[in-house]
């Protein structure tokens, strides 16, 4: 029986993965769910789940759902420690973290040195810390099944061969809302117009990193780190309709791709069910009437955060974790009309250029980069 650990659970993904439980023919019991504050889901998901732990990063929030579950058999955390809990809870043999931004790090580490399967949908953990996580995957013999789309294709084509075989990784992008667009036609882009994407409905960061590239450059760093490849072994191509997910290319020559409809129940749903595969809720997709696949070059030029990303992996030490933090203040600042949409970038490129981050990859100095790394952004202003 599979025992799930959902962290994150009334996010985005947190909620299409309950969906996938719901409706696999599988035995699944959730035993806990963690999330930051949204108490009045949680409360629903708890009724209907019957999780024994919950975790609430907000100890307010932790407080009024204490009363409201009163009448309920379950025990409820806080804070950082309920989540590190529940990660490394006996109770699961399998932990989704879905927790957004660089709070996610903690509960991945717990899990891995929990032994534990870890399904990553938490993007941060490798950007931030790819290569401490390694190391405590393999010290501690614990699996990472990636959850992001492109990862999860990756991960599944990899089965082709054997990975010593492997000649590239071909990561695609769906190009984002702004794709054909120059830098003078960017600089008067509104916040509105960024948080669309036609083809994947996420959360408002990951939106606007999609639209700049920088969610790309995130995947470059966790494909480095999840595959153990090096930077220029993976090509990224826009993939207009986001139908390939991505693809791999052998030493023969042979590209093996991963397609589907864009819908992330089906990479979750893998995480959960493999090495086997089992019937999906999400539709098959129709060939025919997609009828073409459109394939482009990144504009790189005009996109400058992907080349930043790859910039700041060459850099290595803390570099990628410091651009990750830089970034997520310079798109709130960007959403809150603060600053122009081309200066996401460049507040990004100017941390890099002039702020060390070299240093060793430890938890504390990961977090420590992260902080001076939003201080910067601010003495910018
Ligand atoms: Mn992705």
């Amino acid at each position: 029986m599979l025992k799930i650990s959902i962290l994150g659970s009334t996010g985005s993904i947190g909620t299409q993965a309950l969906d996938v439980i719901d409706k696999l023919n599988l035995e699944i019991k959730v035993n806990s769910l963690a999330v930051y504050r949204n108490i009045q889901l949680l409360e629903n998901q708890i009724r209907h789940y019957r999780p024994h732990y919950v975790a609430v990063f907000d100890l307010n929030a932790a407080k009024d759902l204490k009363v409201k579950t009163r009448d309920l058999d379950v025990e409820i955390l806080q804070g950082d420690y309920g989540v590190e809990y529940l990660a490394a809870s006996e109770e699961n043999n399998i932990v989704l973290n879905a927790v957004t931004g660089v709070a996610g790090l903690k509960p991945s580490i717990a899990t891995l040195k929990a032994g534990k399967k870890l399904a990553l949908a938490n993007k941060e953990t490798m950007v931030t810390g790819g290569e401490l996580i390694n190391k405590i995957k393999q010290s501690y013999k614990a699996e990472i099944i990636p959850v992001d789309s492109e990862h999860s294709a990756i991960f599944q084509c990899l089965r082709a061969s054997d990975s010593n075989h492997l000649k590239r990784i071909i990561l695609t992008a769906s190009g984002g809302p702004f794709w054909g667009l120059k830098t003078k036609d960017l600089v008067n882009v509104t916040p509105a117009q960024a948080l669309i994407n036609p083809n994947w409905k996420m959360g408002n960061r990951v939106t606007i990193d999609s639209s700049t590239l920088f969610n790309k450059g995130m995947e470059v760093i966790e494909a480095k780190w999840l595959f153990n490849v090096s930077t220029d072994m993976i090509d990224v191509i826009i993939q207009r309709e986001s139908i390939i997910h991505s693809a791999v290319e052998f030493e023969d020559n042979a590209i093996i791709a991963q397609l589907g409809i864009p819908d992330m129940r089906i990479p979750i749903q893998y995480a959960f069910t493999y090495p086997k595969r089992m019937i999906s809720p999400v539709n098959s997709l129709d060939l025919a009437e997609i009828s073409k696949l459109t394939f482009y070059r990144p504009d790189t030029e005009t996109f400058r955060c992907l080349d930043l990303c790859k910039e700041a992996l060459k850099k290595g030490g803390l570099y990628t974790a410091a651009i990750n933090g830089a970034d997520e203040e310079a798109v709130k600042l960007f959403i809150s009309g603060k600053i122009r949409y081309t200066e996401i970038s460049e507040i990004i490129e100017k941390l890099i250029v002039t702020q060390d981050y070299k240093g060793e990859v430890t938890y504390d100095n990961i977090m420590e980069a992260d902080k001076e790394a939003r201080s910067f952004v601010f003495s910018m202003m």
